[in-house]
């Protein structure tokens, strides 16, 4: 039959037709490496890592990137099996020989009958003539296919860089010292005039909290990189460098907000979270891209009354990105709603990470299979790993956009988060609290993850093992 043709050969491209070529399907695996190269890459391996050689935690019962190892291992992941074979000592985490690694996905895809490996750039959009096509061509994409997708898709559709507020887990804000209310609890579209959760600030607490702003450490720019700030993304510690009431005038402005503790204090600055799912398991800090280092974010964003034990879902960050605004564009199986036919895959979604890369091609490569053999496109359900990803990308993620024409879609790597909730399991002796009822909860999560991914993939139940009473 007509081959599925891949755009890009990295961690996506070479999982998703991987995936193709494992259902029996040819497929065509474009990599512009070396003809040209992207500012990153250092070699024309395919699924070359361009940072860390770690694909982070391998504790599937515990964490949530360990969890989508286990399920990409059940779908018969190229890459995990790659990264297993080349493992170096790491403790937890997953680490690999990066050359090792990068050398076992070329050797495997080059010698699969069915892969065609093209070393060219695909430069603008993909003929008509390619009936079924995925591009994975990541955060660097060639500026001439970039361009090309954002003719196809808009220009605000695409962004070329990503300006990253850090998320705090719910259940991890203190609401005795927070509160629900909007800004002069107005109620846009869908809104209850209580959909921001509010921390207040004296005025010793902001002036400490700004000087702790200007004090933290910075990551710097790779010199590619630029400095891209745009209007309303400026990094929060560069506005409190610009004078200590600047932030006061900004995205902590105390206006129209009233301490529903306290009501007589009028708070000095506020601090405002804004519900980044569906399911409100999540909160973003609005206005808080930064470039802090990431331990600096932690340690200073704690100051924050009602987050001294924040535990955060992703931290903030400012980097070179090209992706896809993907909740709008893409549809559950990852097609361009304007072309059907043209899937997109890796980064360039909106996912964040190696392993979240891969498993998104490992995805748009089975969807893309299922639909040159005619059987329906199963999606994975929201429970498991790949489905907590999937839908964060195709629109579970965004509630609300109470602010036309900010973006509030950003990338993000795989948590806890994005999985429905589900209760700690009652053990007979006790009541869990506190940090046993999280890991008792995070448990529960990844059980009902693998269980259900293994229905997804049709691979037999595992016993059940009956849980001891202590
Ligand atoms: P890539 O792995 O980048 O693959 C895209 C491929 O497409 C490349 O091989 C490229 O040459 C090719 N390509 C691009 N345009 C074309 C075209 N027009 N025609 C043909 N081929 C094309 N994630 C982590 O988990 N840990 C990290 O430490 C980490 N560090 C990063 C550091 C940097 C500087 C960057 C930019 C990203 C980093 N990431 C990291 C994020 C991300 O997970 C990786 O970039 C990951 O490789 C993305 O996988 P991908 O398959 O989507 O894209």
């Amino acid at each position: 039959s007509n081959p599925i043709q891949i755009i890009g050969g990295g961690l996506a491209g070479s999982e998703a037709a991987w995936q193709i070529a494992s259902a029996g399907i040819p497929v065509v695996l474009h990599e512009m490496r070396p003809v040209r190269g992207t500012e990153a890459h250092k070699t024309d391996g395919l699924a070359e890592l361009v940072c860390s050689n770690s694909f982070r935690s391998d504790d599937a019962q515990a964490n949530a990137v360990g969890l989508l190892h286990a399920e990409m291992r059940l779908a018969g992941s190229l890459i995990m099996a790659c990264a297993d074979a080349n493992q170096v000592p790491a403790g937890g985490a997953l680490a690999v020989d990066r050359d090792g690694f990068s050398q076992a996905v070329t050797a495997k895809l080059e010698a699969h009958p069915l892969i065609t490996i093209e070393r060219e750039e695909v430069a603008g959009l993909p003929p008509e003539a390619w009936d079924q096509v995925i591009i994975a061509t990541g955060p660097l994409t060639a500026p001439s296919l970039a361009g090309a997708i954002q003719a196809q898709t808009g220009a605000a559709a695409l962004a070329f860089f990503d300006a990253i507020a850090p998320i705090v887990h719910f259940d991890t804000i203190d609401m005795n010292k927070a509160w629900f209310q909007s800004r002069y609890d107005k109620v846009g579209p869908g809104g209850t005039g209580k959909d921001y959760i509010n921390c207040p600030m004296d005025k010793d607490q902001y002036y400490a909290f700004v000087q702790a702003l200007i004090d933290g450490g910075k990551t710097e720019f790779k010199e590619w990189e630029g400095t891209p700030y745009f209007d309303g993304c400026l990094p929060i510690e560069v506005m409190a460098e610009r004078g200590v009431e600047t932030l006061r005038h900004g995205p902590m402005k105390p206006m129209g907000l009233t301490n529903a503790h306290d009501p007589q204090t009028k708070a000095y600055a506020v601090v405002q979270l804004r519900q980044d799912n569906a399911l409100g398991t999540l909160y973003n800090m609005v206005g808080f891209q930064t470039k802090l280092k990431h331990a600096e974010q932690v340690r200073i964003f704690r100051m924050i009354p009602g987050l001294e034990n924040a535990d955060f879902a992703r931290l903030g960050g400012l980097h070179r990105n090209t992706y896809l605004n993907s909740p709008t564009l893409l549809d559950h199986s990852l097609q361009l709603a304007s072309r059907p036919g043209l899937r997109f895959a890796g980064q360039i979604t909106g996912c964040e990470g190696y392993v979240e890369s891969s498993a998104i091609g490992l995805l748009a490569g089975r969807f893309a299979a299922a639909e040159r053999n005619g059987t329906p496109v199963s999606v994975p359900p929201y429970t498991t790993a790949f489905g907590a990803l999937l839908g964060h990308i195709t629109g579970g993620h965004i509630v609300s956009d109470d602010e036309p024409g900010k973006r509030s879609f950003q990338p993000m790597n795989v948590n806890f988060g994005l999985f429905p909730p589900v209760e700690a399991p009652k053990t007979a002796s006790k009541r869990l609290r506190g940090k046993d009822k999280i890991v008792a909860k995070r448990h529960a999560i990844t059980s009902r993850a693998i269980a259900d991914c293994r229905e997804w993939l049709g691979l037999p139940a595992l016993p059940v093992v009956e849980e001891v009473a202590e």
